[in-house]
């Protein structure tokens, strides 16, 4: 890997295989998260990265710890046009705190007109429903990027128990790096990294809201289910399809 592979190869192949995403894992194995991560950014070891947010339950801690390294990275959010008020407010709080660099995702208008003119579409096809409000804008906007940042967790799901730190995407045929820095972070650490920056909460998590997605989307969730058992509730359906569950070693 080198600064300038990334962009170079944009038209020839993918950026990063599988090798790429093995040798950086090896390289900070055991490293303190905001080391490896400063070192990864600093260094430009993967190119131009974007982080991707939800200004979730637990985003602040990463756009925290990414804001202090370098605030000018993008912070890409998915406006779905179904997300709670709560949480477009706390998107609004936490990007005026943090100086974030903030770029709103919106679907295209004509895949609404065609494909959910109704806006319905999430009570009989919420893959569907992704399809067009979460992944093809991601896509879209990802083709600029190396590498993206996400906030996902070993600790949310079973589907996320073996993630590791730096992982191919295989969303697509460009082999974008994806980086996962909390991966190995518990519910404990989160709390904790919260507390020492005085970051605030989502709104919802006060109101049994573990993990928050679009509101016709996200149940309360009951003491001791998983946290993420409120997201597509009923559904055979875990992750919105910008993360494929049940993939390894990737996911
Ligand atoms: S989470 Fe629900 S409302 Fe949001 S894009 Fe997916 S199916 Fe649609």
């Amino acid at each position: 890997m080198n600064e300038t592979r990334a962009i170079d190869r944009l038209d020839t192949g993918p950026r990063f295989t599988d090798h790429d995403a093995i040798r950086l894992n090896r390289m900070f194995r055991g490293s303190e998260t905001e080391d490896w991560l400063r070192a990864v950014v600093e260094g430009n070891l993967v190119g131009e990265i974007a982080l991707v947010s939800s200004f979730g339950a637990e985003s602040a801690a990463l756009l925290h710890l990414v804001s202090r390294i370098d605030d000018s990275i993008p912070i890409l959010f998915l406006n779905t046009g179904k997300h709670f008020p709560e949480t477009l407010a706390y998107r609004d709080e936490l990007t005026d705190l943090l100086g974030l660099n903030r770029v709103d995702l919106y679907p295209e208008l004509s895949d609404l007109e065609k494909r959910d003119e109704t806006g319905l579409r999430w009570s009989y096809d919420p893959d569907g429903c992704c399809e067009l409000r979460k992944v093809r804008p991601l896509e879209k906007a990802l083709a600029r990027y190396d590498a993206s940042l996400t906030g996902r967790k070993a600790f949310q799901s079973t589907t996320r128990a073996n993630l590791p730190r730096f992982e191919v995407d295989t969303s697509d045929a460009q082999g974008r790096m994806k980086i996962n820095p909390l991966i190995d972070w518990d519910a404990d650490r989160i709390a904790a990294y919260f507390e020492e920056h005085e970051l605030p909460r989502h709104p919802l998590v006060e109101r049994g809201f573990p993990s928050i997605g679009c509101s016709p989307c996200t149940r309360e969730v009951k003491p001791g289910e998983d946290p993420r058992a409120g997201r597509w509730s009923g559904w055979d359906k875990v992750e919105c399809g910008i993360h494929k569950p049940g993939e390894e070693p990737f996911l």
